[in-house]
């Protein structure tokens, strides 16, 4: 099913399955639209904490699931920490829920996870039941046009179908989608290529500077810089050097701060940017 964005379509999963006394466990810190998509319906969200590297500990959210839970979401890679879970214990964990829970997956960096990762819709085609989200928000660049996809049972497109607007995703990024797809192939290996090593390249960077870079297989490295009051005085310092990262509070972590991976040469200012903030704001806590 298309989406205007896969933040509509978690709107709408949350409006055709969730009521107050529902409870949506996932894990925290995360992506905020499915915390918001709780609230708006009146249901409990329920959070377990990250593993040590960032990804979702499965285990502990396991643990969080009971009756009154009827959604349960994995993001990953998550965002904003960037790490994934394996592929095995995320089969064992969605093979362990009960069945009045639904499993969700929120794969929006799918694309730039390694050979052997995990792959939803795999999972689907072996027969287990879950959805599966995807944008073209991200590796293919088209977040401004608002498109992404769930893939999931009949029965659930069908109620998402009973509840979404009638004309809902736009003929130009429909055209824009279906022309990235066909293009996947060629486009997406440089592309995720490029990133992995700029991704390097910049954790590198900033571990020179005596920051620690959280593991990422996505377009972003999380870091935590300390405290929130230094992770905004080190926004602030960046953006007066023209550099925008992403202060990671709205996501729960508000003592780290989501650099976006750009260019090279975007990468390289912005570690010069970096050199002179962290100067500005002062040695970090425990900095080595
Ligand atoms: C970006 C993102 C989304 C939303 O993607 P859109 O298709 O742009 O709405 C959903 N989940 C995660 C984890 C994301 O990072």
């Amino acid at each position: 099913m298309p989406g205007n964005g896969v933040d509509s379509i978690i709107k709408l999963l949350c409006l055709a399955l969730l009521e107050p006394g529902d409870e949506l466990a996932m894990a925290w810190p995360s992506f905020i639209s499915w915390r918001q998509g709780a609230g708006v319906m009146g249901a409990t969200l329920r959070t377990a904490p990250l593993a040590a590297d960032g990804s979702y500990d499965l285990d502990a959210l396991l643990e969080l699931v009971g009756p009154a839970t009827k959604m349960v979401v994995v993001v990953s890679p998550n965002n904003p920490t960037g790490a994934a879970v394996g592929a095995a214990a995320l089969e064992r964990f969605i093979d362990a829920l009960p069945d009045h829970v639904l499993p969700v997956l929120d794969e929006a960096y799918f694309e730039y996870l390694p050979a052997g990762s995990h792959d939803g819709v795999a999972l689907m085609r072996s027969g287990r039941r879950l959805a599966v989200t995807r944008t073209f928000s991200k590796a293919f660049g088209l977040a401004g046009l608002r498109v992404g996809y769930m893939v999931a049972p009949p029965e659930l497109v069908r109620m998402l179908g009973a509840v979404r607007n009638a004309f809902d995703v736009n003929a130009v990024a429909q055209a824009a989608a279906v022309a990235s797809l066909s293009q996947s192939d060629e486009l997406l290996p440089p592309r995720m290529a490029e990133i992995a090593s700029e991704r390097h390249m910049v954790s590198s960077g900033l571990r020179a500077l005596g920051l620690e870079p959280m593991p990422s297989t996505a377009n972003f490295v999380l870091v935590p810089v300390g405290s929130a009051d230094r992770a905004e005085a080190l926004n602030q310092a960046l953006l007066r050097r023209g550099i925008i990262v992403r202060p990671a509070g709205p996501f729960g972590a508000p003592d780290a701060i989501r650099i976006t991976i750009g260019l090279a040469q975007e990468n390289a200012e912005m570690l010069v940017a970096m050199a002179g903030a962290l100067g500005e704001v002062g040695a970090l806590p425990g900095a080595r």
